[in-house]
């Protein structure tokens, strides 16, 4: 049986060489970065080698990176280490966040009384600056929005935000980036804070970093010692975060040549499911290659059941929720029917064959399960 993977939104397979390296340093180097003998200070110094790499190539400096264990956790320091400092006022989301800015947001409101603005999508699947405009108020002091939403691959006007939020004093932007990174043009310049995640770019799990500009005053989520600028205790995660660097050149490198091959792909895959009757795609206005979410006559779960069965394994929503018994709240906003949608995820590695497979493998389970 094929074993045809269209899931990397959820996650990718590792780097070959980025594993490579990790093996070797791994070995070499067990020293713990704080230690103050040569070998301690090695790793220190190709640690903060890694860190000044991250930052050459997102153009910012070295000490606005902070290395965390995903994307989960950067986002939970932006929200939470900000809310912590503030205790009070407004902030400005959406409901199209992944869980991880949702739930802190949801985290705030009830410990401390902060109040939230969760914007919804308009008729296109958008988030618009006019309606960032019209949720801010006197005591706003957050506006958190995704780059690209995971689950119906919508990418968001970050520019346009950033323009509206840079004319207001007193207003921070974050900007969860992980499923924009190493796929479309980020710019850390638009932002104030942003977070990222490892294993979407074909790096390890439990790995990400958050980039906030150095006046930012943060409270830690993780209290303990002089570890990343003192927002983060723990002993450093020192081979992980060194080869993340590599992880994040490598998929900065590739970028424009892997759009180009899932793009390809993406508009492949959609001609031949509109020959398919009971299947319906999902867009909004502006939509990023990596992700194609459809409609079938047949319930999610059926249908990925079903798909696995034949060795193609897909997502019914996000992964985070994939055990959750509430409908998608992102998909529901987007008038989609949560209990029939599919998300379908490309990557570089994918091919033509594979996706004539699966539309023939979708007729064939429409036709035995379908009405
Ligand atoms: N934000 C978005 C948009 C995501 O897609 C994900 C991964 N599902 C995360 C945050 C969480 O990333 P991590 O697994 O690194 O915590």
């Amino acid at each position: 049986m094929p074993e045809i993977y269209f899931d990397s939104a959820s996650t990718t397979p590792l780097d070959k060489e980025v594993y490579k390296t990790y093996i070797d340093l791994l070995q070499r180097y067990f020293y713990n970065a704080d230690s103050l003998y040569d070998k301690g200070v090695e790793v220190y110094r190709l640690l903060e080698k890694a860190r000044s790499n991250i930052a050459k190539l997102l153009d910012v400096k070295s000490d606005e990176i902070i290395f965390t264990s995903g994307a989960s956790e950067a986002n939970s320091l932006a929200i939470k280490g900000l809310c912590m400092q503030k205790k009070k006022g407004h902030i400005v989301s959406s409901i199209m966040e992944h869980a991880s800015v949702y739930n802190a947001l949801r985290q705030m409101e009830k410990v401390f009384g902060i109040n939230v603005t969760y914007l919804k999508p308009d008729k296109d699947g958008l988030i618009t600056k006019e309606m960032v405009e019209s949720a801010i108020r006197p005591d706003t002091f957050l506006v958190s929005l995704m780059a690209v939403n995971n689950e119906a691959g919508t990418i968001y006007d970050i520019k346009g935000i950033s323009a509206l939020i840079k004319k207001k004093t007193g207003i921070l932007f974050h900007s969860d980036m992980t499923q924009a990174l190493g796929k479309i043009e980020v710019d850390l310049k638009d932002v104030d804070m942003a977070s990222f995640s490892a294993h979407k770019i074909h790096g390890l799990k439990g790995s990400g970093f958050f980039y906030r500009k150095k006046h930012i005053e943060l409270e830690p989520l993780i209290s303990g010692g002089q570890q990343e600028f003192g927002l983060r205790g723990g002993t450093e995660n020192a081979i992980t975060n060194i080869v993340l660097a590599k992880t994040l050149r490598k998929a900065l490198e590739e970028r424009e040549k892997r759009y180009e091959i899932v793009k390809e792909l993406k508009e492949y895959c959609e001609t031949k499911l509109k020959e398919i009757r009971g299947v319906k795609i999902n867009k909004s206005a502006n939509d990023i290659a990596y992700i194609l979410n459809i409609s079938t006559s047949l319930k999610s779960e059926v249908a990925l059941n079903a798909l696995n069965a034949k060795g193609i394994m897909v997502s019914t929503r996000s992964t985070c929720g994939s055990r959750e018994n509430e409908p998608s709240r992102v998909l529901v906003a987007l008038g989609i029917d949560d209990s029939e949608a599919i998300r379908l995820s490309f990557d570089y590695f994918n091919t033509k064959e594979e996706i004539d497979y699966f539309i023939e493998t979708l007729k064939g389970i429409l036709e035995k399960y379908g009405n």
